[in-house]
């Protein structure tokens, strides 16, 4: 590979990492006077990678660089795709995208604070308009969301999604009446206290015992969870403690460890590459829900890490049993809230907003009916009477930023999770008395090998049929949850 092209990747990747540390902070440590500051910082960082990037010579170097190994293919190709995107968008719309983010944010918290839609309907009629002239512009063949699912899973199309989404969800509705037809369980947390400083002893307990590598990252708090990758070597995870729910801050870790686990096991060849992430925000996510929900919900894990939760808190859980502990764990009831939302009508959240984008992007339904419409189909997908938007349209901040064709990578998640998680089930027998034990070191190595360590190399869906011999399929989320639920 030319050096001026390898130097330019390098540059790019080197860039990112900054991007994201400033942004890291953002969420955690910026002194609040300092938003102003780093806002400008930020967009001049995101302004000096975007013109690195769509600079015409990095065009010609693509097209001419010399490729001898697979990997470096791969690479011209990541980096052509990321690179052509950019360069189709004038900057006329990404000036005017960015913009209409930032006023409708401001209608959406003040809808909410209203508790009326009408407030956000204009801003986000325009933020529509602009990702189906956003959509046009990067080409499609006549699904708009198909350009837009482009930017946050590669090579996925409405013709293959839908399908697998409709029968997912005919799949989960028998499943979720069985269930609730047992009644809800006790909740063994109710009414109870769990100090902050326990609880984060806890979760690191928790982040050691998985592997996660504190000397290659670290944990902080913030108000919502989330996970970035500076570099293999610096991933930052946080956390967040409530007193009275400690299931928060259990899960908000694990999920994000499953993630930072993927950002550390990527190939030492591939740093300071495109190739150092994931393909996808679905093959990602799958990572984090393999260990939330197929490793963390799960008797074995919870028979090792119980005792331990019980030894930091004796007064609040001495008398409750692991059986007890589990079923409020693995509670399962129709909600209105998707973050909220268990493992088993998780999807139907998603259902729900993928028919409603695509009706969005296609114009068969109006901004005007949005609400209306979320309405009808919490009715038909959920049984539930949505009485107020916070509830319901206004709930989720995607729509606020503008981001259409992102839920659909959580469903994704959730179907390559638990694909890969029956594959590694296959090839390691004593999976389930490791765990017990407090070894999941074989199933990380495991996902190491087969996952992690490629990166970016293949698409998602090429990537879990090779390791697994099947492609996107609801058969293994499905059979997971029956042999847990069922
Ligand atoms: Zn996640």
């Amino acid at each position: 590979m030319h050096e001026p092209l390898l130097n330019r990747v390098h540059e790019l990747r080197d860039l990112a990492g900054v991007i994201n540390l400033a942004t890291w902070d953002q969420e955690t440590y910026l002194p609040r006077k300092a938003e102003a500051a780093r806002a400008a910082q930020l967009s001049t960082l995101q302004g000096l990678y975007h013109e690195r990037l769509v600079d015409p010579r990095v065009g010609e170097w693509l097209a001419a660089t010399p490729v001898t190994t697979a990997r470096e293919r791969a690479l011209v190709r990541v980096l052509t795709r990321e690179r052509d995107r950019a360069v189709r968008l004038p900057s006329r719309l990404v000036k005017a995208i960015a913009e209409a983010q930032s006023l409708a944010l401001g209608a959406w918290r003040e809808a909410r604070a209203k508790q009326d839609f009408r407030v956000f309907q204009p801003r986000l009629e325009t933020l529509v308009r602009l990702r189906r002239e956003q959509a046009d512009a990067l080409g499609h063949d006549g699904e708009r969301y198909d350009a837009l699912l482009e930017g946050f899973e590669p090579g996925m199309r409405v013709a293959r999604l839908a399908p697998v989404l409709t029968s997912l969800v005919a799949r989960l509705e028998p499943l979720v009446t069985a269930i609730e037809a047992r009644g809800p369980p006790r909740d063994v947390f109710a009414g109870k206290q769990f100090p902050g400083e326990a609880q984060w002893a806890f979760t690191l307990e928790v982040l050691e015992g998985l592997g996660f590598d504190l000397e290659a990252g670290r944990q902080d708090r913030s108000i919502h969870p989330f996970s970035s990758g500076l570099a293999a070597t610096d991933v930052r995870l946080t956390t967040r403690l409530r007193e009275a729910q400690p299931l928060s801050a259990i899960f908000g870790t694990i999920h994000e460890c499953g993630h930072g686990l993927y950002e550390q096991g990527f190939s030492p060849d591939d740093a300071r590459t495109p190739l150092a992430q994931a393909p996808s925000m679905g093959l990602h996510e799958s990572q984090s829900r393999l260990w939330e929900n197929l490793v963390g919900r799960s008797r074995p894990f919870w028979s090792f890490f119980y005792p331990r939760l019980v030894a930091r808190f004796p007064a609040q859980l001495g008398d409750v049993s692991l059986d007890a502990f589990l079923a409020t764990v693995n509670r399962v009831e129709r909600s209105f809230v998707r973050v909220e939302a268990d493992e088993v009508t998780y999807n139907l959240h998603v259902a729900l907003r993928f028919e409603l984008e695509l009706g969005l992007l296609r114009g068969s339904i109006a901004v005007a009916d949005v609400e209306a419409a979320w309405n009808e189909k919490t009715r038909r997908l959920l049984g539930l009477e949505v009485t107020r938007p916070t509830d319901g349209v206004l709930q989720d901040i995607h729509w606020a930023w503008g981001e259409f064709g992102y839920f659909p990578t959580y469903a994704l998640g959730n179907l390559y999770g638990a694909t890969l998680f029956a594959a590694a089930r296959r090839a390691l027998p004593t999976l389930d008395a490791d765990l017990a034990a407090g070894r999941p070191r074989g199933l990380l190595e495991w996902l190491r090998q087969n996952v992690h360590r490629h990166g970016a190399q293949f698409d998602a869906e090429d990537l879990v049929r090779q390791v697994t011999g099947q492609g996107l399929r609801d058969d293994d989320f499905i059979a997971a949850l029956t042999a847990r639920y069922g």
